[in-house]
């Protein structure tokens, strides 16, 4: 039995909502990387094109999309909501259980309906160029997508391991007639600094981001893109849990737990925006939980405090979760989640006792997203494995306890660009990795002292 919840089209959100003004306290200041002082929205004006300043300064609730972009998402939008009958069947317990899917995008990913946006505003504004950094490849295959719909070049720099693990990511970046290079890559002042210190690093996020930022500040023509931790990029992302409420109303249901994992924070956020704002308000009460590799746990196990968004130091301080700016994780499959800090919003709520965090090991999260594919037909990317295996283990719970709970969980994309992790998995020689607590403090060391 399926049952797919779908809205129609006329349904498709017409705002994305901003958390910011419906935060219990407000957020900190984003602090120039130099002096330490607050930036202002002229800081940020060589890397961003004022439309997304403003919005990632705005304290306005809702910021009405463009209809230029809401057409280019009706190509997917509204997507489904699923209820997993035969996981449920699996598990043979009283949970119900819910599933958003964002796989069904051009690139597989939750990632367009931010790529496509920032793709618009650079277009409106007149950039000829994006450049940015990609982990798993998902980020760099969505903006070369929009960019290719809105006439934009883009330059790709993918984390090393994922370049070498991945070349069918890279191959759709082409594709969309984007460039990629491997990072770090000597064509930056950044990238050639780590490739002297350590010549076979896997490469990072963090250093990814460094040698995309200097591609911007750089050329007058190019503008910079990030695919998650940013406001404006989380709010974009709330079409996800503004669909997801009303589909949950067509049903008749109350979430009691939602789950979305995390990286950056922009699926967890862009799911679970919408609902902590009922929950603020009173109207509801669930659980809010954001999962993590236990190889990049920032949220569990870093601080929060202010540090760099990439690895040398050049982006403003924000104040977030984080294991430390230089922090390399280890090769997970998860490339997605492989971030050293958290989106200072997401941060900012779980340090509010608004949302709660959990970390998992992969093998767990592969066990589980293969029954879940087995049941149910999907193949989860790997950074949604986290998500389906936590939404499963709240199931197993509910089962033990006799609770009747409706979990429902963001499937953020889709794994057939991934299958060799899963080859792993099934091959019996995937591995885990615990971030030790020595390389976090190491890392910890490097964040700067910022007063206050
Ligand atoms: C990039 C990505 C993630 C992680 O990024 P967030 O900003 O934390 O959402 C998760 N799932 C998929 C499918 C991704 O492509």
């Amino acid at each position: 039995m399926v049952t797919k919840i779908t809205l129609p089209e006329t349904e498709l959100p017409t705002h994305w909502y901003n958390i910011v003004p419906d935060l219990p306290v407000p957020p900190p200041p984003v602090l120039h990387p130099g002096t330490h002082q607050p930036v202002g929205p002229d800081d940020l004006a060589p890397l961003f094109p004022m439309d997304l300043i403003l919005q990632e300064v705005s304290t306005e609730r809702f910021v009405e999309i463009p209809e230029e972009v809401r057409e280019v998402y009706r190509l997917w939008r509204p997507t489904p909501l699923y209820r997993a009958h035969n996981l449920e069947k699996l598990i043979d317990g009283p949970a119900r259980i819910y599933y958003k899917y964002e796989g069904v995008s051009p690139a597989g990913s939750h990632k367009p309906n931010t790529a496509v946006a920032q793709a618009f505003y650079n277009a409106k504004a007149g950039v000829k160029k994006l450049s940015t950094e990609t982990g798993a490849g998902q980020w760099g295959s969505a903006l070369s997508f929009a960019c290719a719909l809105f006439g934009l070049d883009c330059e790709v720099f993918m984390v090393r391991s994922s370049y070498d693990q991945k070349p069918y990511r890279k191959a759709m970046i082409e594709t969309w007639g984007a460039t990629v290079h491997s990072s770090p890559s000597e064509l930056t002042q950044a990238g050639r600094s780590i490739l002297e210190g350590d010549p076979d690093t896997p490469g990072s996020l963090g250093i990814a981001i460094s040698e995309a930022v200097e591609v911007a500040a750089t050329d007058e023509d190019t503008k910079y893109s990030l695919g998650s931790v940013l406001n404006h990029v989380l709010m974009h992302q709330t079409v996800i849990g503004e669909e997801t409420l009303k589909q949950l109303a067509l049903v008749d249901e109350t979430p009691d737990v939602l789950i979305g994992c995390a990286g950056g924070g922009s699926n967890f956020a862009g799911f679970s925006f919408p609902f902590v704002r009922e929950k603020l308000a009173g109207t509801i009460d669930p659980v809010i939980r954001a999962v993590e590799p236990a190889a990049a746990p920032s949220l569990t196990r870093g601080s929060y405090q202010f540090d760099f968004g990439d690895t040398v130091g050049m982006t403003p301080l924000v104040k977030m979760h984080t294991l430390g700016h230089d922090f390399v994780p280890d090769p997970i499959h998860a490339g997605g989640l492989r971030y050293h800090g958290m989106a200072p919003l997401v941060s900012l709520l779980k340090q509010e006792g608004i949302i709660e965090a959990q970390a998992l090991n992969q093998t767990d999260t592969f066990r589980r997203a293969v029954q879940f594919a087995r049941a149910e037909g999907i193949i989860p990317g790997p950074e949604p494995t986290h998500a389906v295996a936590s939404a499963m283990m709240e199931a197993e719970r509910a089962k033990q306890a006799g609770e009747e709970k409706v979990i429902v969980f963001n499937l953020s994309g889709h794994g057939h660009f991934d299958m060799a992790a899963y080859q792993e998995y099934v091959g019996g020689s995937l591995a885990d990795y615990e971030h030790p607590e020595e390389r976090i403090a190491a890392a910890m060391e490097r964040v700067p002292a910022v007063a206050g």
